[in-house]
């Protein structure tokens, strides 16, 4: 469900900002992927601005203000947003359940 929202927002925010963005999924994983980057041309390997990206699209999937925001309503599960072998241009986002708390 999750990854679907991703794909809407990928398809939006590609036609908004006409940054390419593409969605895949690896069982619990999305990932984010920034084939054409037009600030650095995939060329650097930190680059500041698409996790920014990731961040709002988080955020606004959620409609929170703030990614405190939303990590308060995912409440037993942490969302981490990591970019894959260190290239800021391939994001992964895990929804990941907390040990440690069993409530029914
Ligand atoms: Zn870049």
């Amino acid at each position: 469900m999750l990854t679907a929202a991703c794909q809407a927002f990928a398809e939006v925010f590609t036609k908004q900002s006409t940054i390419e963005c593409q969605v895949e999924s690896i069982e619990d994983t999305i990932c984010i992927l920034f084939p054409s980057c037009p600030f650095c041309n995939n060329q650097l390997a930190t680059c500041s601005v698409l996790g920014g990206v990731v961040e709002e699209m988080i955020v606004w999937l959620y409609r929170k203000d703030t990614l405190d925001s939303v990590n308060k309503v995912l409440r037993d599960y942490s969302l981490n947003i990591t970019p894959r072998n260190n290239d800021s241009h391939h994001v992964l986002i895990t929804l990941t359940r907390k040990a440690g708390k069993h409530r029914n």
